[in-house]
């Protein structure tokens, strides 16, 4: 008996990164299932750091399912936050033809010269998606910045402090909330997102347009009173993080699940906390607030981490939130076949090449690409 607890005690004293290894992983949200542009893929992250906190050089990368390969690279992230500077992210986007239940991920790493193995299996959260009406109204709108695995929206995390979840073993670095985000500009009909020479906020077919609810819901965030931005946009006049979003409307549509609609004209939002909306209802109309560099609606869903934020934090429900993908009722959409945006650059006149595109093709319970051109009804 005695010299049972010996051992137990031993076994005690024995550091856990000598039985299990170095790596520990997790995703911060389950794998979500996208469905647009009649492609499926799964979008999720990885999160990765050692339990010592070392520098790691990652190796290799596979993800497979019932031994077929899906995914090989060797591509990561670092994803310091202040003095913990070795933390890694992955971004996941693999297009599939059929769902898988399960993927099993295998990585090889190095730590201070030592070469090791990690495997680990995650289940794909492969549930109905919510399906809603457009932000928007009649019209051809552009999908800037749409899901795909590069744009900008996709490729954001938010740096938090690294939160251990005993159900993964594995450390939190952050939220994407706006995974799934979309950006919607206004095309006109001359194929451009502006009139003039698009330097000012008036210029855009999109500006001061309604922004409607996407589906019955209540106001649970109002952010208003924040000037739009002027032009040539000034970003770096920000003062605070917390009026990246501009002036901001939540909606809670149930489930968990929150609508953002952010960068709305100032004293334009005429709903108030705690309203319920319906489907179609007026919200607010479209500006430039924020962190913006041209008038458009930022709109996307998300599951706030109410674990970690008050549900009185508006900023915080907005970004302490984990993005999730969604479809559209119907709209139409075309067969784009030539039309370029160009940015900003200084005060001078801006240089878009006009849309042209063609096949108007009714579709349903879907979600819009990156880049999609759309046609809403009124
Ligand atoms: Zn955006």
């Amino acid at each position: 008996m005695k010299k049972m607890k010996q051992i137990l005690l031993l076994l005690c004293f024995v550091p856990i990164y000598c039985i299990y290894g170095q790596i520990k992983m997790a995703t911060p949200f389950p794998v979500q299932v996208y469905n647009g542009n009649n492609v499926t893929s799964i979008v999720y992250e990885i999160h990765l750091v050692d339990s010592l906190k070392r520098p790691v050089e990652f190796l290799d990368f596979t993800i497979s399912s019932e031994k077929k390969i899906l995914l090989h690279d060797t591509i990561y992230e670092n994803f310091p936050k202040k003095a913990d500077k070795n933390r890694y992210i992955k971004y996941i986007w693999i297009n599939v033809d059929t769902v898988p239940k399960l993927l099993t991920h295998k990585i090889k790493y190095n730590i201070g010269g030592e070469i090791y193995k990690f495997s680990k299996d995650i289940e794909v959260n492969d549930v109905p998606l919510v399906s809603i009406g457009l932000p928007v109204k009649n019209g051809i709108w552009y999908m800037e910045d749409g899901p795909s695995p590069k744009n900008s929206h996709r490729n954001f995390t938010q740096a938090t402090k690294s939160q251990y979840d005993s159900t993964q073993n594995g450390y939190k670095l952050g939220y994407s909330n706006q995974r799934f985000a979309i950006d919607f500009s206004k095309v006109g009909e001359d194929g451009l997102l502006y009139k003039n020479k698009g330097i000012q906020n008036s210029d855009y077919y999109c500006y001061q347009t309604d922004v409607i609810a996407v589906t019955d819901g209540i106001v649970v965030g109002v952010k208003d009173s924040i000037p739009d931005m002027p032009h040539p946009p000034a970003i770096e006049e920000f003062k605070k993080p917390t009026d990246y979003t501009g002036n901001l409307v939540l909606l809670d549509i149930g489930n968990g699940i929150i609508a953002s609609y952010a960068h709305l004209l100032a004293y334009s939002i005429k709903v108030h906390l705690g309203d319920t909306l319906k489907k179609g209802d007026f919200i607010a109309k479209i500006g430039n607030s924020g962190n913006s560099t041209g008038p458009h609606l930022h709109f996307h869903l998300s599951k706030p981490d109410y674990f970690k934020v008050e549900r009185t934090d508006i900023i915080g429900m907005f970004i302490v939130s984990e993005g999730i993908p969604y479809v559209f009722d119907d709209y139409i959409e075309y067969n784009v076949i030539s039309g370029k945006i160009i940015d900003y650059e200084g005060i001078t006149e801006l240089k878009s090449e006009p849309f042209i595109y063609n096949q108007p093709k009714q579709v349903r319970s879907t979600m819009p690409y990156d880049k999609d051109i759309i046609g809403v009804k009124e």
